[in-house]
């Protein structure tokens, strides 16, 4: 079987299993474009690996647009639930059937947001496998920003040393540097940096995470609502996603 077919194969389970993007990456691209220190790559996490298979789902603009809600709290944690079922059952097909090794990353894998105070960092950047993958470009906000679903993309990652084809990185840079996301975040966590990315008070996210988790609705994710990019964003140019009505209808119920 070619390099290329094997893919096809592992793309076509993960879409029967619900992905809306499935693209791949060979771990050299983390050495040829090194971006974050060697512990952070996936080889030096787990040595059989020779390709990382990202999976992407939509969170839906409407409901993001709600937050800080239950409702987008509820959309974030089934998005998770959702990504980690397809990468255990991917992980199990291309172990049982397919006879290679694999292994899943799996989505906000840490033990509680405190932690994320002592060291908000993720031991494996999902943002950073999806960019090698071309997937999509890494925003001004340091969110993976996409030409289908702007920053608006959960992703998930499977290790494997199955000898799959890669997909091209995208050259263009797919952010339009608009500053949406710097003047809209509520901790103000971004500084303009030239023609860099923002300087990003990582720290100033994370607590502010933990004041609206102490307030039962998090995570935040203003950022990934604010951003103009994506194509799901066509069905409601020129109108409000949410109307004040409809919030103050859920609110009286809890939502
Ligand atoms: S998640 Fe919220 S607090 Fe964190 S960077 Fe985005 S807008 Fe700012
Ligand atoms: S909101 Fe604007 S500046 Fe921020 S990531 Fe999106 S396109 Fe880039």
């Amino acid at each position: 079987m070619t390099p290329e077919e094997l893919k096809e194969i592992i793309c076509e389970k993960a879409y029967d299993l619900g992905a809306n993007i499935v693209r791949s990456a060979p771990v050299k691209r983390w050495e040829e474009f090194p971006i974050q220190k060697p512990e952070f790559w996936p080889q030096n996490i787990w040595p059989w690996v020779k390709n990382v298979i990202v999976i992407g789902i939509p969170l839906y603009s409407p409901m993001i647009s709600t937050t800080p809600s239950m409702v987008y709290q509820e959309l974030y944690d089934t998005s998770n639930r959702v990504l980690d079922d397809i990468a255990y059952r991917l992980t199990n097909y291309i172990t049982t059937k397919l006879g290679y090794k694999a292994v899943f990353f799996p989505r906000d894998c840490y033990y509680s947001i405190d932690v994320l105070l002592k060291n908000p960092n993720a031991a494996f950047s999902h943002v950073m496998a999806g960019y090698y993958a071309g997937v999509g470009t890494i925003g001004d906000s340091h969110n993976l920003i996409t030409k289908e679903y702007g920053p608006r993309l959960r992703i998930v990652s499977v290790l494997t040393d199955a000898p799959i084809s890669a997909d091209e990185m995208i050259e263009k840079n797919l952010c339009i540097h608009c500053k949406k996301c710097l003047r809209n975040c509520p901790s103000q966590c971004f500084k303009e940096n030239g023609d860099s990315l923002f300087i990003m008070d990582k720290m100033a996210c994370t607590e502010y995470h933990v004041k609206i988790k102490n307030e039962n609705h998090w995570p935040c994710g203003v950022c990934i609502d604010v951003c103009p990019v994506g194509e799901d964003l066509k069905a409601y140019r020129g109108t409000k996603t949410i109307t004040k009505e409809g919030i103050k209808h859920c609110q009286s119920f809890g939502s």
